[in-house]
């Protein structure tokens, strides 16, 4: 357990240290779309919770938009809609802005003769498929992982006790 620990301690600054500039980069392009806040009409920033995001934020933030993806795919998609989230799918795994995270995914995409290759013919087995693609990532960094019976509880209709109601 602490040997898993150290390993992602050591697997998190590599990742630190191998994105900085990637990051950087990024925000910077990111930031060419943005207007300015107009210091007028905002709010003094909290300085806890208004800085840039770190691995762990950026990960919860985009499981978020996943899992509501596959919550909203269509129950029967056309061929178009499944070429075109295969495609999102690839370009994802390019441009994700952590690039460790980002080659781990697309290397597990194509494990085992690519036995994880995105499953996108229903929502059904999309929201499956990312899943067990997440479940990938919480093994990696030793986190307890998901029933993917209850993937479209969480992300789609809410718990069956009401709890969500
Ligand atoms: C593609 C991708 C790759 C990543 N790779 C790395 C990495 O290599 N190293 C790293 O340090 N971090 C990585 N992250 C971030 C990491 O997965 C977590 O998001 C981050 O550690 C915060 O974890 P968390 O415990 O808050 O919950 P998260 O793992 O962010 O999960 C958010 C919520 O999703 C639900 N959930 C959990 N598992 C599942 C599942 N299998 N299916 C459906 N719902 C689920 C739970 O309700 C949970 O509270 C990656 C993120 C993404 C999107």
């Amino acid at each position: 357990m602490k040997e898993k620990k150290m390993s992602n301690l050591h697997f998190r600054r590599r990742m630190e240290k191998h994105d900085e500039i990637h990051h950087k980069s990024l925000f910077n392009n990111l930031s060419h779309h943005h207007q300015p806040p107009n210091p007028s009409t905002t709010n003094p920033p909290n300085p806890s919770t208004s800085c840039p995001p770190d691995v762990e934020e950026l990960g919860r933030s985009t499981w978020t938009f996943l899992h509501t993806l596959t919550a909203n795919y269509p129950p029967h998609p056309t061929p178009t809609q499944q070429t075109e989230t295969r495609q999102f799918l690839h370009l994802f795994g390019k441009l994700y802005p952590c690039g460790v995270c980002a080659e781990d995914f697309r290397a597990w995409m194509s494990e085992n003769n690519a036995a994880n290759a995105p499953r996108v013919s229903s929502r059904e087995e999309f929201g499956r498929w990312m899943c067990e693609a997440h479940n990938a990532v919480n093994g990696k960094l030793g986190k307890q992982k998901f029933d993917c019976e209850r993937w479209e509880e969480r992300w789609r209709t809410g718990w069956r006790d009401g709890s969500c109601d």
